[in-house]
């Protein structure tokens, strides 16, 4: 499906940011805050996002504009001081202010649960560039020309692919070693594309990503993941891209070759999916026989009530995307300006889910996605006298671990799986004491 409208992308960034056509809505104050911000973590935001999405007559309040624009809690008080103090005196391009934003980038943990080189597999005693292979069954794929998105988010764990710190970039090399892994490989059955966004790549260049996976050698691999915030930043690259229709004759022929295409679609507030461009994206995707499963974190001044929640899971099923996970903000950047605690992520995954029909409660949450492995806050109880939070895995370094139910101490406060203590006097977790082992055995894989 072709509209004949051919919007242009207009990207923004700190450095251009003046241009926008409604940047005087923006107040003197705000603009300067952002600027020192946006000198720390990445920003961009497109026109797509600044004329359809953010609210431009609320933006104290308004959560698009919060999930887009930089706002000053999301730098501790000392970091951002220490910016500003240098742009406000004119050292903004001096070899100081560099050191200064490289030491603050390198301190809010660019690289949460060591991903950097925790997750990385070894083919031929090299490592594999641009691959995770955390779970046994699904390989994460970083394409190169897919470090990038339309709009950032603000609240994004993979900021650090976006800043210019050379040596915080994880991606695929020239010589696509991942291909031969992922083939030998025959234990996995999921390859996750993911980024950045891949569908910032044309088609020609994410044709080389996916159909290679069509052919024989990879019939071990069921199922394609692509990773996308498109339908919400870009949705017009299903609808009027000058490769649109490449990209969606490449997806219906990974169905076509009995693959099954999930778009994991990042959809943090019903908002994004409620404009006519969303709409007619998601058509047109599903279009091709692929399934659409929505995922997002629960963040602090953008979705941390049941009521969007319920509202935005309706809407995905009302469209015919399925609900899937409820993730807790990681610990890195600005965790501290968007983490819940996770009670209270807790209270708003079980009133929302009460509140929505059957086929909306497919969503598993809400769920960190820590070092070893996915772990889901299940339940508050009392047991032997004593308060707990029950949590389980839902994935694990090591399989075994998944489902089996585990105890921390009560804690209102806990926002990470490192806050937490086990309960009932234990020293450390069950996993605490095997993780070594699994390390070890992944990265011999
Ligand atoms: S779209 Fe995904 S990868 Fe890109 S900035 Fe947002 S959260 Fe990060």
């Amino acid at each position: 499906m072709t509209a004949t409208l051919k919007p242009k992308i207009k990207i923004y960034t700190k450095d251009n940011i003046h241009t926008l056509p409604q940047f005087e809505k923006i107040s003197k104050e705000k603009q300067f805050e952002l600027k020192v911000v946006a000198s720390i973590l990445p920003f961009r935001v497109n026109n797509y996002v600044t004329d359809n999405l953010v609210d431009w007559d609320n933006l104290e309040s308004d959560p698009l504009c919060h999930l887009n624009f930089m706002q000053k809690d999301m730098l501790s008080e000392s970091h951002f001081n220490s910016v500003a103090q240098l742009i406000s005196t004119n050292q903004g391009n001096t070899p100081l202010f560099f050191q200064t934003v490289n030491r603050i980038r390198l301190e809010l943990n660019p690289h949460p649960s060591g991903q950097l080189t925790s997750n990385v597999p070894n083919h031929d005693d090299e490592p594999v560039s641009g691959v995770q292979h955390k779970y046994r069954q699904t390989v994460l794929v970083f394409p190169k020309q897919g470090q990038t998105c339309h709009s950032y988010c603000t609240f994004c764990f993979r900021w650090a692919q976006f800043s210019d710190l050379d040596d915080l970039r994880f991606a695929t090399d020239q010589h696509r070693g991942f291909l031969n892994y992922i083939k030998e490989h025959k234990e996995l059955t999921d390859v996750l594309i993911t980024g950045g966004d891949p569908m910032i790549m044309n088609a020609r260049i994410l044709k080389t990503y996916i159909e290679p996976l069509l052919g024989p050698e990879y019939s071990h691999i069921q199922t394609i993941r692509i990773g996308s915030k498109t339908l919400s930043y870009w949705p017009y690259r299903y609808i009027s891209d000058r490769d649109t229709n490449e990209v969606l004759a490449l997806f219906e022929k990974a169905v076509a070759a009995n693959k099954t295409l999930a778009f994991m679609a990042h959809v943090n507030h019903h908002r994004e999916l409620e404009t006519d461009a969303a709409r007619q994206a998601v058509k047109a995707i599903q279009g091709t026989g692929a399934i659409i499963r929505s995922q997002s974190p629960i963040l602090k001044h953008i979705n941390d009530a049941a009521a969007i929640w319920e509202r935005n899971w309706n809407l995905q099923v009302r469209m015919g995307i399925i609900p899937y996970y409820m993730f807790v903000e990681r610990d890195t950047g600005p965790q501290n300006y968007f983490a819940i605690p996770l009670i209270k992520a807790l209270e708003v995954y079980r009133t929302a889910l009460k509140n929505v029909s059957g086929l909306a409660r497919t969503a598993r949450g809400p769920s960190m996605s820590a070092t070893p492995g996915k772990v889901n806050i299940e339940d508050v109880q009392v047991i032997r006298g004593q308060k707990v939070m029950v949590l389980k895995f839902l994935q694990g370094r090591d399989p075994e671990w998944v489902g089996k139910p585990f105890y921390a101490k009560f804690d209102p406060e806990a926002k990470w799986l490192t806050d937490l203590k086990p309960a009932f006097g234990e020293k450390q977790f069950f996993f605490e004491r095997d993780i070594r082992v699994v390390n070890s055995a992944i990265s011999n894989i």
